[in-house]
């Protein structure tokens, strides 16, 4: 279990997911690679009909990863706003299940 892969730009601090060549903040292109499993809910929302094939409704939330970014991740739990969660990282997926 490892957290989400962030580029965290070498030269402003700004952190990117998912990866990008350029800093969107300062526009430098060296990166180092930080893992992140710690996030806070900024969101929660139900997707009935998800993009992808999976079985039934697609619980996802938008999380502020700590000192990160925000991600996508999907819900295996139940989660609210302003929860502290776990996010770990399978087959390019941001997932909260703690
Ligand atoms: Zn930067």
């Amino acid at each position: 279990v490892s957290g989400v892969p962030v580029r965290v730009c070498a030269r402003c601090g700004h952190g990117v997911f998912p990866e990008r060549s350029l800093c969107p903040r300062c526009g430098a292109g060296e990166w180092a690679l930080r893992e992140i499993a710690r996030g806070r809910v900024e969101e929660e929302t139900t997707v009935l009909r998800a993009p992808v094939p999976l079985d039934g409704p697609v619980r996802l939330a938008l999380v502020r990863l700590a000192d990160g970014p925000l991600v996508i991740a999907r819900l295996e739990r139940d989660a609210a706003r302003g929860d502290e969660v776990e996010v770990t990282y399978q087959d390019g997926v941001p997932i909260v299940r703690i």
